[in-house]
C-alpha cells in the first residue's frame, strides 16, 4: 500500500524519470478489476492523456500525482501498484492502465486488493484526495508539535493509538503499515488509549512518528513496498509481516500479531505497555 514514505518515494522517481516525456499511447483498464476506481470511464483516458508530456510529479498522502501539460493530471493511490518500464521490456498483458512516452518507456498500473487510477482535467472533486491533497504531512516542518497536540484534540471519544492515527484520515497516508514501527519505537501499544498518555508519552509518540515516517522517505519506503523501478525499498521494518519471525529488537520478547480494526498490528507486549 502506498502510505506517505511511498509516495514520497515513488513521487521522488518519476520527477526524475518521467519529466519531458510525452505520452503517446494509453491504454486504460485492459483487465477488468471490481476494485480499481477510475475518475470517470477509463475509455475516455486515451483522448484526455494522449499528447501530454509530463510537466511534475509530486506525493502526498496515500496518492501520486503526475502532472501533466494543459492541467492534467494522473494520479495513483492507496493499493495501486506503479511500475516504470524501460524501452526494452517486456509489456506485462495484465495491468489497470498502461500509458507509453515518446522515448518507449511505459507505467503500468496494476491493482492488487483497491486502488485509485484518477485523470482529470483542473480540479479533482474527491473528498480523500483533496484532504490529502491540503493537509500538512508529518513530513513537513509545519507539523510540529502544536499540530499533533490539535489532533488529540479534535477528537471527543478516547480512542485507540490505532484509530486516532491510522484511521479517518485524521493524518492521511498514515496507515495502518507505518504505524506498527513508529508505536513501537514510541513504546506504545496499538490498543492503549488515548487518555491513558501523559504529556511524556504524547511527546514520545509525537517525536517517533516524525522520525520514523522521515528515516522511512529517506531509505525509498518500507522493505514491504516496491518502489517505481519494482524494488523493495530500503527502510528495514522493525515489525511487520517480514520480522513476525524475530524476537523483538529491544528485548528479545516474542513479536504478537493480531487482528485489529481492519488490519493486523503487531507488537512486543514487553516494550509496548498498556499504560
Ligand atoms: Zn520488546
Amino acid at each position: 500500500m502506498i502510505e506517505i514514505p511511498e509516495s514520497a518515494t515513488l513521487s521522488s522517481q518519476a520527477e526524475i524519470i518521467l519529466v519531458g516525456k510525452k505520452i503517446t499511447q494509453v491504454i486504460p483498464a485492459a483487465s477488468p478489476h471490481k476494485f480499481a476506481f477510475y475518475q470517470g470511464d477509463p475509455a475516455g483516458y486515451p483522448e484526455l492523456l494522449t499528447g501530454r508530456q509530463v510537466q511534475s510529479a509530486a506525493g502526498h498522502g496515500m496518492f501520486v500525482d503526475i502532472h501533466l501539460d494543459g492541467d492534467v493530471c494522473l494520479t495513483f493511490g492507496e493499493g495501486t501498484i506503479l511500475r516504470y518500464f524501460a524501452p526494452y521490456e517486456k509489456k506485462p498483458e495484465k495491468h489497470q492502465l498502461l500509458a507509453v512516452f515518446d522515448d518507449g518507456s511505459f507505467i503500468v498500473c496494476s491493482v492488487a486488493m483497491y486502488g485509485a487510477i484518477f485523470a482529470f482535467s483542473g480540479e479533482l472533486d474527491n473528498s480523500y484526495y483533496q484532504l490529502s491533497l491540503h493537509c500538512t504531512s508529518p513530513l513537513d516542518d509545519r507539523f510540529d508539535e502544536a499540530f499533533f497536540e490539535n489532533i488529540f484534540r479534535g477528537v471527543t471519544k478516547d480512542l485507540s493509538l490505532k484509530a486516532l492515527l491510522a484511521t479517518e484520515q485524521r493524518i492521511p497516508g498514515l496507515g495502518n503499515g507505518v504505524l506498527q514501527d513508529i508505536l513501537f519505537n514510541a513504546g506504545l501499544h496499538p490498543k492503549r488509549k488515548m487518555s491513558s498518555l501523559s504529556d511524556f508519552h504524547k511527546d514520545e509518540l509525537f517525536h517517533s512518528l516524525k522520525v520514523t515516517l522521515r528515516r522511512m522517505a529517506e531509505k525509498g519506503g518500507r522493505d514491504t513496498e516496491k518502489d517505481l523501478f519494482g524494488n523493495y525499498g530500503g527502510y528495514k521494518t522493525l515489525l511487520s509481516k517480514n520480522t513476525l519471525q524475530n524476537p523483538c529488537p529491544n528485548c528479545g520478547h516474542a513479536i504478537v500479531k493480531e487482528a485489529y480494526m481492519g488490519g493486523a498490528v503487531y507488537f512486543c507486549p514487553s516494550c509496548q505497555g498498556m499504560k
